[in-house]
């Protein structure tokens, strides 16, 4: 019989408790699960790479018996992970080549990437950051905010920043209320996105305080949003809903960003489910991700046709506040490509043939473009 783990329960509410007591090694994993030897094997082949750490919230959501189990696929390490395919990448985004200084990636316009720090509640079996995530020497130090800082306050394109890692509510209130302070004092950045996946794995750190701060900090002239990571229903607790419903009610407007992930939402089916029931919680489903192609986790890539094909079973199926961009990041630094069903499948005498979500096909008279000499090929290269 499994040895069985007891908190109390301010101990459970209390989000530090959860992280000195995070599942770090087989013997914690094994008073949850019965492992398998395949996951035993895992963890010692990769824990020098890349670190078990899961919070005892998340390993409760985990099937003990069922090794497939969704919760636990993302949080347990498996001998699939060894197996490096020839299409895999070190730095999958080219996150490193677009840093302007340490900390700071500038790709677009205007916004920039925040790497707060490099840890994590739980570690993402599929984190696209793995070569940095878990390794506490690849911290930003308090020189490094400084220079950053410093660059925002000089580049006045830039009115957006993303604020990611690892996971910055890793850090401490005091230091993000710095951060949000900081912001605060540069007039041209108008919002900020808190990129976090504690509403999943760790919802007992968003708790009132730091609510409060969120509410403190949002004002005329920065706005600030939370971006999270839900990935399948099962993630979608009482608990779950708890703290989305104190981050609603702080003003702060909740974003979901899903991995599209083999086993675990490459369906229809399950990505409904989880859209209709996070847009109950006040989410709204932002992106759909192709799995990148960072090392070792091509056994959790499905193919680009699967995602054109969930968000086509989801437009105009169901509330298109839960219908999600389904974007590509271009290997080497190329950013975020959205892609889409095709709606424009031809023309005919002047207009062009559209399809709606049930594959009616209705005629739409279009001016602008020369129809007459465009082949259906070519069609999309002119829109
Ligand atoms: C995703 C990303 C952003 C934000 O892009 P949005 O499409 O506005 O959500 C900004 N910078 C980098 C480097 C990113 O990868
Ligand atoms: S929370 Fe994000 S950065 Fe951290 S391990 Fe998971 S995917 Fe990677």
């Amino acid at each position: 019989m499994k040895k069985q783990v007891t908190w109390t329960t301010e101990e459970w509410n209390d989000w530090r408790w959860h992280q000195k007591n995070r599942v770090r090694n087989l013997e914690q994993l094994e008073e949850w699960v019965d492992t398998t030897a395949d996951e035993r094997e895992a963890f010692e082949k990769t824990d020098a790479v890349f670190h078990m750490g899961i919070t005892p919230y998340y390993a409760s959501l985990m099937d003990p018996v069922d090794p497939n189990c969704p919760v636990r696929l993302q949080s347990v390490p498996s001998l699939a992970e060894t197996k490096i395919s020839n299409w895999d990448l070190d730095d999958p985004l080219g996150e490193e080549a677009d840093m302007v200084v340490p900390g700071l990636t500038h790709r677009y316009p205007d916004r920039v990437l925040f790497y707060t720090n490099h840890n994590c509640a739980m570690y993402c079996r599929f984190c696209t950051r793995k070569r940095k995530v878990s390794d506490p020497t690849s911290m930003t130090n308090k020189s490094a905010y400084e220079n950053l800082f410093q660059d925002l306050a000089e580049h006045p394109e830039v009115n957006d920043v993303v604020i990611s890692g690892g996971d910055p509510l890793s850090l401490s209130d005091k230091r993000l209320m710095v951060i949000f302070e900081e912001l605060s004092k540069i007039p041209h950045i108008k919002y900020c996105r808190l990129g976090s996946r504690n509403l999943v794995t760790l919802p007992q750190r968003v708790n009132n305080d730091f609510c409060d701060m969120l509410k403190h900090y949002q004002s005329r002239n920065l706005s600030i949003f939370f971006n999270t990571h839900y990935n399948c229903p099962e993630e979608l607790t009482d608990e779950a809903w708890d703290a989305c419903d104190r981050v609603a009610a702080s003003g702060t407007p909740m974003n979901n960003q899903m991995v599209l992930l083999k086993g675990i939402n490459d369906s229809v089916e399950r990505v409904s489910e989880l859209n209709r029931k996070l847009l109950q919680m006040r989410v709204r489903p932002y992106y759909i991700y192709q799995c990148d192609l960072a090392e070792g986790v091509s056994h959790f890539r499905t193919s680009i046709a699967k995602g054109l094909e969930i968000v086509k079973g989801l437009r105009g199926h169901m509330s298109g506040l839960a219908s999600p961009h389904f974007v590509v990041d271009a290997p080497g630094g190329g950013g975020k490509i959205p892609l889409s069903p095709n709606y424009v499948v031809g023309m005919d005498e002047g207009s062009l043939m559209l399809r709606n979500f049930r594959g009616k096909v209705y005629r739409y008279p279009e001016t602008e473009l020369q129809l007459s000499s465009l082949t259906p090929e070519c069609l999309h290269d002119k829109i």
